[in-house]
């Protein structure tokens, strides 16, 4: 299922194609616009900063994959550098459904892995399902962002998911997206299992305190990372495969061209992604085996 873009920039309003052919085009563009693209944007199509991303929906969902229902579904966050990040829906045949990526946790990832600290907006043309409201509640700042539908004033998460079950319910202060360093490291040169340190790192686990992280090596031998992203009602938690499939897609990739993946995850943990990533990568490629570190 490739990404059409050609097809999504005929979804867009006419006066925005010219500049964004190229920009999409690029080999190096990965579902980011920059604050000053936005600006230049949003002055093109005469519309404010902030609703700009709600003509560029069809874009984000152009990196849909969706074996499954074929329904593609696009989402763009705001970091507070003020870049705009796409985020689309993945479906995994032949896995089970709970290994569904829905739009908003893959913008929402896609921000966090290229290193936002906070989101101020989520924009997205259908009201977000209840699994992402809690998967957004357990965002740092939650209580400031924005969710902007067509035809509505933009409305805090609050407005969406009143009277929450959230982080601070268990305890917890420091939210998913919060600058973390949890401070493992293995003796490796291997650069692939160092990235899988690096995203273990900076995983938000509070709850099992598994931290975890991911690094898949595609045949372009290009990286991308996923950290674990806990939330506090548990399921709408996010693997790190799933997170590192988000960058991998986001940066023009299909799942099988992924040609080594390694896992890195705390030794006696309360959980264990290993059966599950190991599960997911068969689907993917029956070859693929996940390459696995515990650390102390
Ligand atoms: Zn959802």
């Amino acid at each position: 299922m490739t990404i059409n873009i050609a097809h999504a920039l005929t979804k867009i309003p006419t006066e925005l194609r010219s500049y964004l052919a190229p920009v999409l085009s690029h080999h190096e563009f990965s579902g980011q616009l920059t604050p000053h693209q936005v600006n230049q944007l949003a002055s093109m199509a005469n519309v404010a900063e902030a609703t700009l991303p709600l003509s560029l929906l069809p874009l984000a969902a152009a990196y849909a994959l969706t074996p499954i229902s074929g329904f593609q579904v696009g989402a763009i966050t705001r970091g507070v550098s003020g870049t705009l990040y796409f985020g689309a829906n993945m479906e995994f045949a032949r896995t089970q459904m709970g290994q569904t990526i829905h739009a908003e946790q893959a913008a929402i990832a896609h921000a966090w892995m290229s290193g936002e600290t906070m989101l101020t907006d989520i924009i997205i043309d259908t009201p977000p399902c209840g699994h992402c409201r809690q998967f957004m509640n357990e965002l740092t700042g939650s209580e400031k962002l924005h969710i902007q539908l067509p035809d509505k004033p933009a409305r805090l998460l609050r407005h969406y998911l009143p009277e929450d079950f959230g982080p601070g319910d268990l305890g917890i202060t420091s939210g998913l997206m919060a600058e973390k360093n949890h401070n493992k490291h293995i003796d490796t040169s291997d650069e692939l299992v160092l990235c899988a340190i690096r995203a273990l790192n900076q995983s938000h686990a509070p709850y099992s305190e598994n931290f975890s992280g991911i690094s898949v090596q595609m045949a372009g031998q290009q990286i991308y990372m996923g950290s674990y992203a806990e939330n506090a009602a548990f399921n709408p938690s996010l693997p790190p495969l799933q997170v590192a499939l988000v960058q991998a897609r986001m940066g023009g990739h299909e799942p099988d061209e992924i040609q080594r993946v390694v896992l890195a995850e705390m030794k006696n943990a309360k959980v264990s992604h290993f059966t599950d990533t190991q599960y997911m990568l068969e689907q993917i490629n029956p070859s693929l085996k996940c390459e696995y570190h515990q650390i102390d």
